[in-house]
C-alpha cells in the first residue's frame, strides 16, 4: 500500500507537513519554516513542505558528491534494473500520484494520469537506452602526420552531481525526464522540485529509493526558488544544471552560473501558421486542443495563429464553434469539465490584465475574456499584433490570438521576430510546401498538421533563442548528461 511506503514522509496531520530527503533520511529542516502548497482548485492546503537552509544544502551536496563516486561504479545493468523497478513503482502508485497531482496543480484526471504513466514509460525507456550508450575507439592514423601508434579509447563518463530543477506544470514528468537519465548514466541528483507540485515530487524521490537508488545518490531540496535557487545553482558542488521553467528564470540562472554544462527548457510562445489549402476542420481541432489543454499552461501550447485574411475568416468561426463544443470550464474533478483554474491568483490577474490591454490596443475578443477567481474563460482574440503583451511574452493561460498577415512571407518574418523559439505548427495539405516553410522558421521543432507537442519522448526536443539551450529526448539527454573521456594509448614505434 502506498501509505506504508510513504508513511515516513509526513506527520499525517491535517494538513500534513512533509519532510525533505537529505540523502540519508526524511527530516524536518532546522529552519523550522514551511511553505503551504495551496490547491488552485479550492484553496485548501494540500500539505506543507520544508524550507531548507543553506547549511542543509551544503551537507546534502557533499553527500551526493561522495555517493556519486560509488554509484558510477555500479554496473550499468544493475542501474538499469533499479530504473525499471522505479518505473514499475510509479505505475503501482499511479492512482495515488494522480489524485495528488490533481489537487496540487489542478489538472484533469486524464491529464494527470497521462503524466504519471508517461513518466513510468519514460523511465523504462531511459533504462533501456542507457544500455546502448557507448563510447568509441579511434586510431590516430586517420589524421595526417600520425600513424597507428596512437589509439584513443573514448569512454562516456558521468558529469558528477546534476542539479535538476522542474516546473509546476509537469512536476512528475519533467522531474523524471531529468532524474532518470542522470541516474542511469552514473550521476548523482540534487533535485529541486517546483513548490507547486513538490509533494508529488517527494513521493517520486521515495519511489526511486524504494527501487534501490543508494543513499546520497538522490537528494531532494524543497524551498521556494527565491530562497534556495541561487544558492543551489551557484553551488561549487554542482557539475551540471538541468532546468525547465520560464525564460525569465532560465536567463537569470544562466547569467549567474559558471562554466558548467547546462540543459535548459524554457518558455514557449508557439505560432500556428495556416495555409489557404489546410484541412480547416483538423486545423481548428488542433488549435483548440493546443491552446486550451491544461488551461494553456503548457510550454508547447498554441499561442497565436497566423493566416491570410480569407483563411482567418474561414477558420476563426470553426475554432470558436469547436471551443464551445470541446471545452468545459469548471472544477476538473467534476463531470466533463476539462478547463480548470490557472495555478495561482497572481497568474490569473496577469492573464486578465493582458487581455484587457490587448483589447485596449485594438484586439477583438471573439470568445471568453473573463476571469472568475483563478478560472479564465477559454479566450480567443482577433486582430492581435506581436507588439501586444498577450503574445509578445508567453501568456501561461487559455488564450489564443489571431494575426492576419498580408503574405506567407510576412508570417514567417513575424514568427522569426519572436524572442522565443520552441515550436511552430504549419497546417497545409501540401506537405512539401510545409517542409519548405518549416525550414525557414527559427524554432526548435516544426510540426506539420498537428499542434506543437513534446512527444514522442525519443524525438529530439529543444528550444532556441529564449526557449532554451541543449537538446532533450531520450538518447540526447543521456548524451548531454555524460562527457567524453579519451584515454590515449601510445604504442612504442
Ligand atoms: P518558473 O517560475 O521559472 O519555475 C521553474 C522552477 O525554477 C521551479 O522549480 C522554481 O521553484 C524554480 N526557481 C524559481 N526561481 C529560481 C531561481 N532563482 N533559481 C533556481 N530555480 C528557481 O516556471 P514555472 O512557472 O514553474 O513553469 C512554467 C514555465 O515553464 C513556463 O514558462 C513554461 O513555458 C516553462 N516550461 C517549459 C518547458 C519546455 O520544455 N520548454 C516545459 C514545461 C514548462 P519554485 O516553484 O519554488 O518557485
Amino acid at each position: 500500500m502506498p501509505k506504508d511506503y510513504f508513511e515516513k514522509l509526513s506527520d499525517h496531520k491535517s494538513p500534513p507537513t512533509y519532510k525533505f530527503f537529505n540523502g540519508e533520511k526524511w527530516v524536518n529542516s532546522v529552519s523550522d519554516k514551511t511553505i503551504d502548497v495551496i490547491s488552485p482548485l479550492d484553496d485548501h492546503v494540500v500539505g506543507k513542505i520544508q524550507s531548507v537552509t543553506h547549511a542543509e544544502i551544503d551537507q546534502a551536496v557533499s553527500l551526493a558528491k561522495v555517493a556519486q563516486k560509488e554509484w558510477m561504479k555500479v554496473p550499468m545493468i544493475k542501474r538499469t534494473q533499479i530504473l525499471h523497478l522505479a518505473a514499475d513503482w510509479i505505475r503501482e502508485h499511479e492512482h495515488y500520484l494522480t489524485t495528488l497531482l490533481i489537487k496540487e496543480i489542478g489538472k484533469t484526471h486524464t491529464e494527470a494520469k497521462d503524466e504519471i504513466l508517461r513518466s513510468a514509460d519514460m523511465t523504462d525507456y531511459f533504462a533501456h537506452e542507457g544500455l546502448h550508450l557507448t563510447g568509441e575507439e579511434l586510431s590516430g592514423e586517420a589524421f595526417p602526420g600520425y600513424d597507428q601508434t596512437k589509439i584513443a579509447i573514448v569512454e562516456r563518463v558521468p558529469l558528477g552531481v546534476v542539479l535538476a530543477i522542474a516546473p509546476f506544470n509537469y512536476p512528475v514528468n519533467l522531474s523524471v525526464s531529468k532524474i532518470a537519465p542522470a541516474l542511469i548514466t552514473g550521476n548523482a541528483v540534487v533535485f529541486k522540485p517546483p513548490t507547486q507540485g513538490a509533494i508529488c515530487s517527494l513521493l517520486l524521490t521515495e519511489i526511486f529509493r524504494i527501487a534501490g537508488v543508494p543513499d546520497g545518490v538522490i537528494v531532494t531540496i524543497t524551498g521556494s526558488g527565491n530562497d534556495v535557487g541561487d544558492y543551489l545553482t551557484t553551488h561549487p558542488g554542482i557539475d551540471m544544471v538541468t532546468f525547465t521553467g520560464s525564460s525569465q528564470v532560465g536567463k537569470s540562472i544562466a547569467e549567474k552560473i559558471g562554466m558548467i554544462p547546462i540543459l535548459f527548457e524554457c518558455g514557449g510562445n508557439n505560432p500556428a501558421l495556416v495555409l489557404p489549402d489546410a484541412d480547416f476542420d483538423n486545423t481548428a481541432m488542433e488549435i483548440v486542443k493546443g491552446a486550451f489543454s491544461y488551461s494553456g499552461q503548457r510550454c508547447t501550447a498554441v499561442k497565436y495563429v497566423l493566416g491570410l485574411t480569407p483563411t482567418i475568416e474561414k477558420l476563426l468561426p470553426l475554432v470558436v464553434k469547436k471551443t464551445k463544443e470541446m471545452i468545459k470550464m469548471g472544477d476538473p474533478r467534476v463531470g466533463e469539465n476539462n478547463l480548470g483554474p490557472v495555478i495561482s491568483d497572481g497568474a490569473a490577474n496577469e492573464i486578465e490584465k493582458r487581455i484587457i490591454l490587448a483589447k485596449a490596443a485594438g484586439a477583438k475578443i471573439v470568445l471568453g475574456g473573463k476571469k472568475d477567481g483563478r478560472f479564465i474563460e477559454p479566450t480567443i482574440l482577433d486582430h492581435v499584433t506581436l507588439a501586444m503583451d498577450i503574445i509578445h511574452t508567453e501568456t501561461f493561460g487559455p488564450v489564443v490570438g489571431f494575426i492576419r498577415v498580408k503574405s506567407i512571407d510576412d508570417a514567417i518574418e513575424l514568427i522569426n521576430q519572436s524572442s522565443y523559439g520552441l515550436q511552430a505548427s504549419i497546417f497545409t495539405k501540401d506537405e512539401g510546401a510545409g517542409i519548405k516553410l518549416g525550414q525557414l522558421i527559427d524554432v526548435g521543432t516544426v510540426q506539420i498538421n498537428s499542434k506543437p507537442q513534446r512527444g514522442p519522448d525519443n524525438f529530439p526536443f529543444l528550444g532556441i533563442k529564449g526557449s532554451g539551450t541543449g537538446v532533450q529526448g531520450i538518447r540526447y539527454t543521456l548524451e548531454a548528461m555524460t562527457r567524453f573521456k579519451p584515454i590515449v594509448l601510445n604504442k612504442p614505434q
